[in-house]
């Protein structure tokens, strides 16, 4: 059987970013969940395709493998890809929360530590994070805020006062169930089952509620983390830090720290790149300059030949940022600008005047005695 190109499985392009490889991967795993698709024999096949291609693609390491050698650079140990080899199960609750059935039919208990019940992951949850350039460039440690609900240490979560004030549920006598049987006539009886509103399911009550979580018995507190920032970040890049969302009878869910590089009052990034504009007299561009810059690292001398125009730009090489990746850094550019003075002294003035009709005498047909020209013919 020949395999289809796993970007054409999941709809993408080769260019695809993570999150379209992750959206196209969630869209279409949902339409061929096996339990939607009871009826269609080829769904179960597809959707393990699928899965085989995101597990392909969504690995930057494995990505560029199969970029470079197609299905050979990736074939699972030679045997090819089998549901062992799918490492997402766990970020796709919604998908493959419940499909514990399915899975036990590939091998034995893929929905062990689930439960017979399903225990779901506390939330994840989200923190922006602004950062410098500099912190940016070479990396660093923060502590981060963040508010988390957490178990009340003051009843354990039963929200309680005391232990003397769970009680067996009056309503439904501790099962969280209500039983109604009714007659059918001459069909005999049949028996309802309802979840207990009293107590909602739980069997106990609480009779006096915990005064430090008002028997919710979660608690917001504000917890601090450090985070460590690696060289090369930029906006937008979400460091997941595991563990740390909320908790769950299923264990505790993410949290996602995005980032915010701030705006640097010297340097503007483009990439790897920071770009510095850096004020020339026209004097210095015309007769030529040894000029200090600032660096990412410090300073750097850089000579401006003479005659240097506005907006030429100049390359420190490796005065950029790092790739996150590779560790390689980017070049700082530095863009002359040119000041024009607009205050002169009388002296200068003079100077300037006589500089004109110096430079006059070389380029009456120049480009400026040409532009006067045409002014001339347009009045
Ligand atoms: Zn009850
Ligand atoms: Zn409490």
């Amino acid at each position: 059987m020949t395999k289809r190109d796993y970007y054409e499985v999941l709809g993408v392009s080769k260019h695809a970013t993570p999150d379209e490889i992750k959206r196209a991967y969630r869209r279409l795993a949902k339409k061929y969940h096996p339990d939607v698709n009871k009826e269609d024999p080829g769904a179960e096949e597809k959707f393990k395709e699928l899965a085989e291609a995101y597990e392909v693609l969504s690995d930057p390491t494995k990505r560029a493998r199969y970029d470079q050698l197609g299905h050979e650079g990736v074939n699972f140990g030679g045997r090819g890809f089998t549901w062992q080899d799918f490492t997402h199960a766990g970020d796709f609750d919604d998908i493959f929360g419940d499909l514990g059935g399915f899975f036990s039919q590939f091998f034995g208990g893929f929905g062990r530590e689930r439960g017979t019940r399903r225990r779901a992951r506390g939330r994840d949850l989200k923190v922006n994070l602004e950062i410098t350039l500099e912190e940016a460039a070479f990396g660093a440690e923060r502590e981060i805020t963040f508010k988390r609900r957490e178990i009340c240490s003051e009843c354990n979560g039963s929200g309680a006062k005391s232990e003397s004030d769970i009680k067996t549920c009056p309503s439904c006598g501790g099962t969280g169930e209500l039983r109604r049987v009714s007659s059918m006539g001459g069909f005999g009886q049949f028996v309802q089952v309802a979840t207990c509103s009293t107590c909602n399911g739980e069997g106990k009550i609480v009779t006096a509620l915990c005064p430090a979580c008002d028997g919710r018995g979660r608690i917001s507190i504000e917890k601090r983390l450090n985070v460590t920032i690696p060289p090369g970040i930029d906006s937008g890049i979400q460091l997941r830090v595991r563990g740390e969302g909320e908790l769950g009878e299923g264990g505790a869910g993410d949290l996602y720290v995005t980032i915010y590089v701030t705006s640097h009052d010297l340097f503007e990034r483009s990439g790897r790149d920071i770009i510095f504009e850096l004020p020339v007299s026209f004097v210095q561009a015309s007769l030529g300059a040894e000029v200090e810059v600032p660096t990412l690292d410090g300073r750097d001398t850089i000579s401006i030949p003479p005659g240097t125009q506005h907006d030429t730009i100049f390359r420190l090489k490796g005065k950029g940022l790092p790739d996150m990746r590779s560790k390689r850094r980017g070049d700082e550019l530095v863009r002359v600008r040119i000041v024009i003075p607009d205050k002169l002294t009388s002296k200068q003035k003079e100077l300037l005047r006589a500089f004109e009709e110096e430079g006059d005498k070389s380029s009456k047909k120049g480009i400026l005695g040409k532009v006067i020209n045409e002014v001339k013919e347009i009045i």
